[in-house]
């Protein structure tokens, strides 16, 4: 799947080695031209300071701190539940993924989450508000219906589920029959992101999915008038602007009220099943830029807003009515209207953001369980962030969830003259500024339409951790 990205900090693989930046000599004449001109690696901004970042050696104080943040964490809360389990590999997949036939795994896996939570239980209250609940993976319906049921139980008794609440999960379509879906509404969840990614036959031939628009159309249906996502994914062998166009035609005829359109991140040297693809070919960058752009003018077509870097919505959607009001976020799950919550993960590779610290979880079943066998969580990287951090994060996040920044909010929310605190980062925005990608008044610091497709490269002005690990980023464009 590549939704919810809680356990998938989009930060860690890239599509590309590091390079430098194309020419800037030559004037570009076209705004593709333009945006081209900023490809380059970086981060997605799922966090600030991003993934890579968290530390594995972390001292006895930081644990100390990390720890004291956790018991006093008051805000109401998010969970999450990785699920890392799918049935068979699509070659794209750049997910920690683990390919299981034997459901057999997922009765163990289901009773370690449950040890989990009681231990996570212990270390932060539980007893607060539960206002989002999200499932996640892998295929979280990789799990038998009745240990799915019964992790969502143990959640529930576990937890003070709020009133407004949203409980979300991950769907599969290959993964689900009516019984299933009827299942997860009983349940009690009411989004739901269902991975499609293309419905081309000859890309999902090469791709290794066999999926088709019956059992994707069978699935959409079940959830009635609830809201749901689609996932698509552009950059795959043998997408044209002409199959990539009649894949979102058909898409959009079910009507989802969201959609996301991630590029294809070819990490082969991480991810060895991607060089499957490479007998196919792979379109190439300008392509690629052709294959988003035209997908991003069918969606606009089609009354979608788009929402940040890579979501498109209704406009009653509350992602797109958030993101008019300036109050759109981003953390781990994505684009978010409730940035407030402490996010507590559970399960391998999930990523816990509480009360300003980060905590990773191990990615490997065997270390995770270790972890819990001893009593303790399964962190393996952590982070308690600094004043400074808080601050940057704010200003990334405020670009990346609605493309400008209120430098009066942002100086009185933390105490500082914005233009004096970033004056360095102000004078790095010229290039942005020349190329009518970004304005700067007194009041705020902007991006155009045009600017929005590199508010990536906006947002790395701002990051003072960049540089500082060795993560290889995905492209910005
Ligand atoms: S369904 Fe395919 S893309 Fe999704 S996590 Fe599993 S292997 Fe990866």
């Amino acid at each position: 799947m590549t939704s919810l990205a809680t356990a998938r900090p989009d930060d860690v693989p890239a599509a590309r080695a590091p390079s430098a930046s194309q020419p800037l000599d030559a004037p570009p004449t076209t705004p593709a031209e333009v945006i081209a001109r900023y490809a380059r690696p970086g981060p997605r901004y799922t966090s600030y300071p991003t993934a890579p970042h968290f530390r594995a050696d972390a001292s006895e104080a930081e644990r100390a701190a990390v720890a004291h943040a956790w018991a006093t964490a008051t805000a109401p809360l998010a969970l999450y539940a990785h699920v890392p389990y799918c049935e068979r590999r699509c070659l794209y997949c750049g997910c920690h993924v683990q390919i299981a036939r034997d459901r057999g795994l997922g009765v163990r896996y289901v009773d370690d989450l449950i040890r989990e939570l009681d231990v996570l239980a212990g270390l932060t209250p539980f007893d607060r508000p539960l206002e989002l609940l999200a499932f996640g993976g892998g295929t979280p319906t990789w799990l038998a219906p009745e240990d799915f049921a019964r992790l969502v139980r143990a959640i529930d008794t576990r937890t003070a589920t709020a009133r407004d609440r949203e409980w979300s999960v991950e769907v599969d379509p290959r993964s689900v029959d009516d019984a299933y879906m009827a299942l997860l509404l009983e349940l009690g969840f009411n989004r739901f992101s269902f991975g499609v990614q293309d419905l081309n036959a000859e890309v999902m031939q090469a791709v290794g999915r066999k999926q088709g628009v019956a059992e994707v159309r069978a699935a959409t249906q079940a959830v009635g008038a609830l809201p749901f996502n689609i996932d698509l994914m552009y950059g795959l062998p043998h997408q044209t602007l002409a199959t990539q166009a009649a894949t979102i035609a058909q898409v959009l005829e079910l009507g989802p009220s969201r959609l996301a359109l991630f590029g294809y991140a070819h990490v082969p040297w991480m991810k060895k099943h991607q060089l499957g693809l490479e007998r196919h070919g792979l379109p190439d960058d300008h392509a690629r830029l052709e294959l988003y752009l035209a997908a991003r003018e069918q969606l606009l077509g089609a009354g979608y807003v788009a929402i940040g870097i890579d979501h498109f919505a209704r406009p009653d959607d509350a992602l797109a009515v958030a993101q008019r009001a300036g109050q759109l976020h981003r953390n781990f799950m994505g684009y978010t209207v409730r940035p407030h919550l402490d996010l507590v993960a559970t399960g391998v590779s999930g990523i816990s953001q509480v009360n300003g610290t980060f905590t990773a979880n191990a990615k490997d079943v065997p270390v995770w369980r270790d972890a819990l066998d001893r009593g303790q969580p399964a962190w393996q990287r952590m982070l308690h962030t600094s004043p400074e951090d808080q601050l940057r994060s704010a200003v990334i996040m405020d670009l990346m969830g609605n493309f400008a920044v209120d430098k009066a909010a942002i100086g009185a929310r933390f105490g500082v003259d914005f233009d004096q605190h970033f004056a360095e980062e102000l004078a790095q925005l010229a290039p942005f500024v020349a190329d009518g990608l970004v304005t700067e008044t007194e009041d705020r610091v902007a991006l155009s339409e045009l600017g929005a497709l590199v508010v990536r490269n906006v947002a790395m002005v701002f990051d003072q951790w960049l540089g500082q690990s060795q993560a290889r980023y995905s492209r910005t464009v």
